[in-house]
């Protein structure tokens, strides 16, 4: 056959045909490839094949498009490949290539043989004629389902190129189906996602979890991949498919579930170390209580004189449950909306000075400094409740003090508040706990129930009294070197105030 004569048959051919030189060179191209790439001939010749191609399948590897797709043709005994090729008109088209070489390297002739695959098959009327026949219908299922299913799919052929996916995948992972189809899978850079496809070219399942990163935007997507080889009748594998889970709200759902988990533990914790320290707070004064008692029967019956410092005693530890129990109430009140306070206009500094008046017992070596005002500070408020946040601050600057050390007792008004404040000389408050002292049963590091009995209530509870008074409660402390609490509450005079701002008022103080 002639040269002349084999161009006529190559410009008859149906199939478009492209002829290339051994440095792949485009040598001949037929009008066939001229009518699907819509490029002339003239334009073409003696340019790189590659020009043909979408930049991302122009190498694979170390290795030219054409080299490798002449080595899998080869291994698929000349079966076309499916790939995508780019037009004159800069899109893209899905084709079906066969790569035939001859000659020896570098002097080789190279033809490329590209088919048309043909767009979507529409039909959907005729019925399947046999369950093992694909018919048009059954593929335009196959689509639908493909399509629409809630999931992300996608396929990929034994080497491994991305072949087809659907809308969801696409949109999942933060891309479009131009820039992955024709991708080679091994080619991406999480090593899990490679892994996983080795395996199901080997012919295993394989599961991928974890945030997919896809690299142009960096969006991070939480997924689930389930990967499952796609097995030939001859039982090779010729690829895989992929589902693809959104789990972004299984991931919420699960951070919600631990976050509650954590928080049920923590209120277990809570509650395990408050009984713990409640029964050893009521039982403390119950021993000495009916030790007393005992011996106050002992010298009765012997009708020996009574102390009467014995019954005080006996009397102060009876006072002292009676506290503690009425802390109890007064917490489980509050939780439960349930604390009542009757309001009334009331004096703050006849208030302040009940509360030091009923301290004479408990003040033992202390000095209690008081600055009173130069006139009555009124409010509107529970003076009962009131009593015992002023009388809670005091027995708390006692307690967490050391004996014959000051404690410093102030009343004044600042702008629509009467400002109260305790300073102590103590032990002083970590840092990062001054803003948990006021929770319920919390009870800093510092101290220890075997030294400061307490049940962590009397704050909480003044908070909730203060509050309600429209009025503000805080500390300033420093370990080592004592605490001052302040509590703020809006004057009579005053018309519903803001909250006081704790730094604004408290500088006045030093
Ligand atoms: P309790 O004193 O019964 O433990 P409170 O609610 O009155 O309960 O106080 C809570 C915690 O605040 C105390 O356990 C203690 O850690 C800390 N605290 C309160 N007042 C002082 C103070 N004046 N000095 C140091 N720490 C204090």
């Amino acid at each position: 056959m002639s040269g002349d004569e084999s161009r006529q048959w190559m410009e008859a051919m149906v199939d478009p045909l492209v002829a290339c030189d051994g440095h792949e060179h485009i040598l001949y191209v037929n009008p066939a490839a001229e009518r699907l790439l819509g490029w002339r001939r003239e334009q073409l010749v003696g340019r790189p094949f590659a020009l043909l191609l979408p930049d991302r399948l122009r190498t694979f590897g170390s290795q030219s498009f054409l080299r490798h797709m002449h080595s899998r043709v080869w291994e698929r005994g000349g079966g076309a490949v499916r790939t995508r090729i780019h037009l004159h008109n800069h899109s893209e088209r899905e084709v079906d290539v066969t790569v035939g070489a001859s000659g020896a390297p570098g002097e080789e002739r190279i033809t490329v043989v590209l088919r048309r695959v043909p767009e979507r098959i529409r039909a959907r009327e005729e019925p399947p004629e046999s369950a093992t026949h694909t018919t048009p219908a059954v593929e335009h299922a196959y689509q639908l389902v493909f399509e629409n299913a809630p999931l992300g799919l996608f396929h990929f052929d034994d080497t491994p190129t991305l072949i087809a996916c659907n809308d969801y995948f696409v949109r999942l992972i933060g891309t479009s189906k131009r820039r992955i189809i024709g991708l080679n899978l091994l080619a991406l850079h999480d090593e899990a996602i490679t892994a996983c496809v080795r395996d199901v070219l080997e012919g295993r399942h394989a599961y991928y979890e974890g945030d997919y990163r896809t690299t142009p935007t960096g969006k991070a997507t939480p997924v689930r991949v389930h990967f499952a080889p796609c097995i030939a009748e001859n039982g090779e594998v010729e690829g895989g498919v992929g589902i693809v889970e959104d789990i972004t709200e299984q991931r919420s759902a699960e951070a919600e579930r631990t976050r509650l988990f954590r928080e049920a533990q923590e209120a277990i914790r809570v509650r395990d170390d408050f009984l713990t320290i409640a029964s050893h707070e009521l039982k403390t004064p119950l021993t000495p209580l009916s030790l007393r008692l005992a011996s106050l029967e002992r010298r009765l019956e012997r009708q020996e004189p009574v102390d009467p410092a014995l019954l005080r005693h006996a009397r102060q530890h009876l006072l002292r449950l009676t506290a503690l129990i009425n802390d109890l109430l007064d917490a489980s009140r509050i939780e439960a909306g349930r604390l009542a306070l009757q309001f009334e206009p009331t004096r703050v500094d006849s208030l302040v000075e009940r509360a030091l008046a009923g301290m004479d017992a408990e003040r033992g070596q202390h000095r209690i400094d008081y600055s009173h005002p130069s006139e009555p500070v009124r409010i509107r408020g529970d003076a009962y409740r009131l009593e015992q946040v002023i009388a809670n601050l005091l027995e708390n600057a006692l307690k967490y003090s050391p004996g014959a050390s000051t404690v410093r007792v102030s009343l004044d008004v600042r702008g629509d508040f009467a400002l109260l404040s305790v300073a102590d000389e103590g032990i002083g408050i970590p840092r990062d706990q001054q803003e948990q002292l006021f929770e319920r049963y919390f009870r800093a590091r510092n101290v220890s129930i075997t030294s400061y009995g307490g049940l962590g209530l009397g704050l909480y509870i003044s908070r909730d009294i203060v509050e309600r008074h429209g009025g503000r409660i805080w500390v300033e402390s420093e370990m080592g070197r004592g605490s001052t609490f302040y509590v703020a509450l809006p004057l009579l005079s005053a018309v519903n105030p803001p909250p006081p701002e704790p730094q604004a008022l408290s500088q006045h103080m030093h």
